[in-house]
């Protein structure tokens, strides 16, 4: 079935073309939760239940063809990477984080930071979050030109989040902003990984520890009881 094309200015290379419907998240998000759902709603752990996103997922005329092919390449990365583990070790250390390595630090980091950016860009309630522009336009570059930057360039740190002692790795929820623990964070909870982003390019409140680097990223595990303010916004997910 032909896809639904409009005219408009690309919000990445910024030239006025054809725009393809894009999706905010990658539509294999939907499909990887897709499969645990009943009468609509995601099991969590024992006892949640929540709503889950629409059908096909939160999409919006944002980007040209050649330009969704660019944020393709990121977004399959991930797949391979998180939903497939291919390439990947993980090494429990005695401190109980886990060590990640064996990934591509280029394409990883860029598909996280084209989430953040089509986020900041998205038109869709609930799928939106908000970044200067000054800081939306140095993160459109980088997603245009392909570069990383460093570990401390839209600095985030991460967790795995435990449920009943369990990693849920199917679910993903639509991102909420907090001055808490950190100000001018973002929070972006994807199957089973707590990312807490800084909404700012240079945020000096992020220290280096349990970065993601070229070598290797250390992500602690927390039990969910322990982040109050996911626990919370997961039990009022009402899509
Ligand atoms: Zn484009």
């Amino acid at each position: 079935m032909a896809k639904k094309m409009i005219k408009g200015e690309c919000r990445l290379c910024l030239k006025e073309t054809l725009l393809c419907e894009s999706h905010i998240y990658p539509k294999y998000f939907i499909k990887q939760t897709r499969d645990k759902i009943i009468d609509n709603k995601f099991q969590y752990g024992s006892n949640i239940k929540v709503k889950v996103p629409p059908q096909d997922g939160p999409k919006s005329h944002l980007l040209c063809k050649k330009c969704e092919h660019i944020i393709k390449i990121y977004e399959d990365y991930y797949k391979d990477f998180f939903i497939d583990k291919r390439n990947i070790t993980l090494t429990k250390l005695k401190s109980g984080s886990i060590q990640i390595r064996g990934y591509n630090y280029k394409k990883l980091r860029l598909f996280l930071l084209s989430l953040l950016w089509r986020l900041s860009i998205s038109p869709i309630n609930d799928w939106q979050i908000k970044l200067n522009k000054q800081d939306q336009t140095i993160l459109r570059n980088h997603i245009l030109n392909g570069v990383p930057g460093s570990f401390d360039f839209f600095p985030f740190y991460t967790f795995l989040i435990h449920i009943d002692g369990i990693n849920e790795s199917s679910f993903f929820m639509n991102p909420f902003e907090s001055d808490s623990p950190i100000k001018n964070c973002v929070f972006l909870y994807i199957f089973g990984v707590l990312y807490i982003f800084s909404k700012t390019s240079v945020n000096d409140k992020f220290t280096k520890y349990n970065m993601l680097t070229p070598e290797k990223w250390l992500c602690n595990i927390k039990n969910i009881n322990d982040v109050p303010i996911l626990m919370e916004k997961i039990k009022s997910i009402n899509f």
